[in-house]
């Protein structure tokens, strides 16, 4: 059922214990999503817990909350309580943390692709980032926002947009983050945090940088994180893909990363074309500027079956 901001206001007060979850390689929407619900919800006594299906990238473990998240095993709730999905298009995109629910779930999130399967669902996707859509939320419940909860979705919001620079930034976004800042968030601190790079990092990115691909007369360009490149990377490959998108004339950037021998990850950004819906035909989703899904074939076979689909999407 679709909620309304009242109805979701409304939905709180039924349950004292609440579980919340995202999707698996949490990005900063997701896990600053995750951070600012829990802060208010623990601020109105209710017992809430935060799982995600993965490790959490060490650039975000500045963020107040983020020591509390919690692998799906350590995890033990019961029918009783509320499980919450955020940033995730189904309860699938969660991994294993979908197996812990057992009662109603309620997904907030702002993919075009969702898959409208919670009881509940706030699902706008006119919106950068849950973050926004959470802002927002608060906002209009004239929720007290304390300094963690702004700090948390200020960095949801700016990741999710480029800082402001992706097509999806609008006046509303704008405002959002204005009202953050207003309520205690530190853009600084956050990209500070956030761009920090270790010398090992650095030396990883110049490794990558030479990998870097152009397809159909230099407009698409991809990067191919083989078993060898990725013993430079580790498996925390997120922002490579903008150096990619970056190459003046690209429309089209793609990473294709080993997972094994028979399935590879991939990661899909652009400036005009629609790659949710390339992303659709491997079965993933996302948005139309940004979308990813998973390819149950050899890195160098994915490759080519996704080139062959851009270039006939372009
Ligand atoms: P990323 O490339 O950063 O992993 O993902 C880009 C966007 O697409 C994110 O909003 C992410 O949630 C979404 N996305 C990535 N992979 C998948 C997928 O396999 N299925 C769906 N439905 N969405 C995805
Ligand atoms: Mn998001």
């Amino acid at each position: 059922m679709n909620c309304t901001s009242h109805d979701l206001q409304n939905l709180w007060s039924r349950y004292h214990s609440i579980m919340l979850t995202a999707h698996v390689s949490p990005d900063g929407d997701a896990i600053g999503s995750l951070l600012a619900l829990y802060h208010w919800l623990k601020e109105q006594g209710k017992q809430v817990v935060m799982v995600v299906d993965d490790d959490i990238d060490d650039k975000f473990k500045f963020l107040d909350g983020a020591e509390a998240i919690q692998k799906p095993n350590a995890v033990h709730t019961d029918g009783q309580w509320l499980y919450v999905v955020l940033d995730a298009t189904s309860a699938d995109r969660c991994g294993k943390a979908a197996d812990l629910i057992q009662g109603k779930v309620l997904n907030i999130d702002h993919h075009i692709s969702n898959e409208h399967f919670a009881d509940w669902e706030f699902v706008r996707p006119d919106v950068a980032a849950t973050g926004e859509a959470l802002t927002a939320l608060f906002l209009e419940w004239g929720v007290g926002m304390t300094a963690a909860m702004a700090q948390a979705l200020y960095m949801a919001i700016a990741t999710d947009c480029g800082f402001f620079k992706f097509s999806n930034t609008t006046g509303h976004t704008l405002r959002m983050a204005a009202n953050l800042v207003d309520a205690g968030a530190a853009p600084n601190t956050i990209s500070e945090h956030l761009e920090a790079q270790s010398l090992i990092k650095l030396r990883a990115l110049s490794e990558v940088l030479k990998h870097i691909e152009l397809f159909a007369g230099n407009t698409v360009a991809g990067i191919s994180f083989t078993p060898e490149v990725l013993k430079h990377t580790g498996e925390h490959t997120g922002g490579y893909i903008d150096y990619a998108r970056n190459v003046k004339g690209v429309d089209v950037a793609f990473t294709v990363k080993y997972i094994s021998d028979n399935e590879t990850r991939v990661s899909l950004r652009s400036k005009t074309v629609d790659v949710n819906a390339i992303a659709a035909v491997f079965g993933g989703g996302g948005h139309v500027r940004a979308a990813g899904c998973t390819i149950a074939e050899p890195l160098s076979k994915a490759k080519k079956m996704l080139v062959k689909e851009i270039i006939r999407n372009k």
